[in-house]
């Protein structure tokens, strides 16, 4: 019978094992399998440089950031199965746990499964990934090569347009092509956007292509309108895709409380789920910030929530036991 089991090795797993590990929870980590949705260490793997981590003044690889999250959960006893979970059956305590053909009791639970961005799926896009392609402009827009150039931003909801509106601080023009002539960004958000001078809207277009070459990376970008069908090419450093989200959530699904889009509902201000004994930290639960930092921080939040939850049903036990006894 296993106290904790963390599902997923991102920064919030990882700092959720630290914290448990400390705690003396003895956790085990289920990183995952290397598969197409599926990066043991998370979405900094795919991530050259991280510029925004505190404490790394000179900037990290995300790959190597990862490895050192991993070696300080390690330190203080954090077991960890490289198998992804299939399975979880959380409808009573113990909680079940599938991954590789086994099962796995534990009392309790914390997800830290993730979510990915979402991608258009062209060749040319995954060629040029951390070479001018990005789906996060926080992470990359202030990155040398997008200073003073112009910048493609696909999508047109509030994500698109809030990653616009940054990258407008360090490129020369930011083109936002949307495949609509309508915005599905708040109506706050579009205004800010059509009245930033350094933005102009690209509407009815899709991404063909991306253009570039091996030594500089993207060029520039080729589009199509979706009325006439004619394509035009955009010269631009950098394409960032801001399409979506997809939260690592469905085998949770029907079980615990989920917005819309598929993020697990956490009590504000918590890491506690609608089931007693199951946690969520991380991007599974935030469709907000989604950075390392905030989802290290929401994993540390999860294991103190987790310990002091044993705490209380320890306390619980402790106090039941005597009564039980003396009914007998
Ligand atoms: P979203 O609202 O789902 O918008 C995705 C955008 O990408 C849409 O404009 C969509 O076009 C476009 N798109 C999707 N697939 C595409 C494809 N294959 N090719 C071209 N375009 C495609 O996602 P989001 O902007 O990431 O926002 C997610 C949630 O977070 C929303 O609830 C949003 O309000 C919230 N959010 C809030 C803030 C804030 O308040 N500051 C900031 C960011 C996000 P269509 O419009 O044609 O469908």
């Amino acid at each position: 019978m296993e106290n904790v089991i963390i599902i997923g090795s991102g920064p919030a797993g990882y700092t959720a094992a630290l914290y448990t590990a400390r705690a003396n929870l003895d956790p085990l980590v289920f990183e995952g399998e290397i598969s197409q949705d599926i990066l043991p260490g998370g979405q900094l793997m795919t991530t050259t440089e991280v510029e925004n981590f505190p404490g790394f003044p000179h900037g990290v690889t995300g790959p190597e950031m990862m490895h050192l999250f991993k070696e300080q959960a390690l330190r203080f006893g954090t077991r960890i199965e490289s198998l992804t979970v299939t399975a979880v059956d959380l409808s009573k305590r113990p909680f079940v746990v599938t991954a590789g053909g086994r099962t796995w009791e534990t009392k309790s639970v914390i997800i830290a499964t993730g979510a990915n961005a979402k991608y258009l799926g062209l060749p040319s896009e995954d060629h040029f990934k951390n070479r001018g392609v990005s789906a996060c402009a926080t992470c990359d827009g202030g990155l040398p090569r997008f200073r003073n150039k112009p910048i493609v931003v696909v999508g047109g909801g509030d994500t698109a347009l809030e990653e616009a509106q940054f990258l407008s601080r360090f490129g020369s023009q930011v083109h936002v092509v949307h495949r609509r002539d309508k915005f599905r960004a708040s109506k706050i958000m579009a205004d800010r956007a059509l009245a930033n001078p350094k933005i102009t809207v690209e509407w009815n277009s899709v991404l063909d292509e991306v253009l570039g070459n091996d030594t500089d990376g993207v060029t520039g970008v080729r589009l199509r309108d979706t009325v006439t069908s004619e394509t035009r090419d955009v010269p631009c450093s950098g394409v960032f895709i801001a399409i979506g989200h997809k939260p690592n959530t469905s085998l949770f699904e029907g079980v615990l409380d989920m917005d819309e889009n598929g993020y697990i509902k956490t009590r504000p201000g918590s890491s506690y789920t609608n089931v007693t004994g199951v946690f969520a930290c991380g991007d599974c639960q935030d469709h907000v910030y989604r950075q390392a930092v905030t989802a290290a921080g929401s994993g540390c939040m999860a294991a103190i929530d987790c310990t002091r939850w044993f705490e209380e049903v320890e306390a619980e036990e402790a106090h039941e036991t005597p009564q039980t006894v003396a009914a007998h």
